[in-house]
């Protein structure tokens, strides 16, 4: 979905938005599977099957350090977009929960609704049944402990340098003073490796540092959780290695809470400690996958292939004995 610029000019100051296009997302109420309860049964036929050893709560703390309580819970959610002239469903009944420092990834092929459901997650989208909390709070819309970066370059207002774009969310969300401001800016400016285009423009930037800053700027408020969009999706293999690389380390640095979208079995396994496999339209949970072992040192071996093969299957096979039969295989 494209993200839309809103500008208006008020005395001589810009005031500016960026929101997302919202105005086809007709949200309803309507929980039409509650009135066709056969068909929910059958729809959602496809079974839970967790590959890997799933590691205990206990585990988890010691992985995730002293942060791991579950932050965010979604159940049975179904997400819709409706126009006068159709519905379109674009996830149906899906569950999960994300753990404090957990690098959770939604995998799934295009269309399956991985951005509908962190567009949910966000606040922008409610859901037509099922519910989603954070920290045990119910999401009711966009909220500052939650911050998207999305695959788009054209996330960061061109008119404001990187630190005032780093800064700008942190003045108007978290009521820094200015200097406040441009001192965390720089913080996570230099985090990213960009002290040196503080005061650039973000034309003059490439690809890949544009993402940098707009993961900054996501760091610098300190979300509760960072959603991510295929965040990478669209720079040059080089760069997206590089940039998986830096995202990982400063995951080591600050713990923080990652969702993380792609629909890159390569990347879902080297960014991830959990994926959640989706399957084609309309997203539905097909299997869940730990994936902590793998890194990028890891890429081109054996097990890291035939894991990349059997989650291939786990999404594609249509056939839900098949995929009960793979994800057994996967475990062993
Ligand atoms: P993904 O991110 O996994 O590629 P999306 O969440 O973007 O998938 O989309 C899920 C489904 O919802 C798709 O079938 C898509 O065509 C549909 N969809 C996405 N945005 C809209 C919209 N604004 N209006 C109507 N349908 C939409
Ligand atoms: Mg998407």
């Amino acid at each position: 979905m494209p993200i839309h610029w809103l500008g208006s000019a008020q005395g001589a100051r810009m005031l500016t938005f960026y929101l997302l296009d919202l105005r086809k997302v007709n949200v309803t109420t309507t929980r039409f599977w509650e009135r066709a309860p056969a068909v929910r049964r059958e729809a959602g036929a496809a079974e839970r099957v967790v590959v890997g050893e799933r590691p205990t709560h206990a585990e988890r703390a010691v992985q995730a350090g002293p942060h791991s309580e579950r932050l965010l819970a979604i159940e049975n959610v179904s997400l819709e977009y409706r126009s006068r002239e159709r519905i379109v469903r674009a996830t149906q009944d899906v569950s999960f929960d994300v753990y404090g420092a957990d690098r959770f990834v939604l995998l799934g092929p295009s269309g399956c609704g991985k951005s509908t459901l962190l567009k949910a997650i966000a606040g922008f989208i409610e859901p037509v049944s099922g519910s989603i909390s954070l920290a045990g709070e119910p999401v009711r819309g966009p909220g500052a402990d939650r911050v998207v970066v999305f695959q788009e370059f054209d996330q960061l207002p061109p008119w404001k340098t990187v630190a005032e774009n780093v800064a700008f969310p942190l003045r108007a969300a978290r009521k820094l003073s200015r200097a406040e401001a441009r001192e965390r800016a720089l913080h996570y400016l230099d985090k990213v490796g960009l002290t040196a285009f503080a005061d650039a423009y973000p034309h003059t930037l490439s690809g890949g540092m544009k993402q940098r800053v707009a993961i900054a700027r996501a760091l610098a408020m300190q979300p509760r959780v960072l959603l991510m969009d295929e965040p990478f999706a669209a720079l040059d293999a080089l760069t997206r290695r590089k940039m998986q690389e830096e995202l990982l380390r400063l995951w080591d640095d600050a713990r923080f809470t990652l969702l993380f979208v792609t629909h890159s079995i390569e990347e879902a396994l080297v960014v991830g400690n959990r994926i959640l496999l989706l399957s084609p339209h309309p997203g539905r949970v097909r299997a869940e996958v730990n994936s902590h072992a793998y890194s990028h040192a890891s890429m081109g071996g054996v097990d890291f292939r035939e894991s990349v093969a059997r989650i291939h299957r786990l999404l594609f096979d249509t056939d839900t004995e098949a995929n009960h039969e793979a994800g057994k295989e996967a475990s062993r």
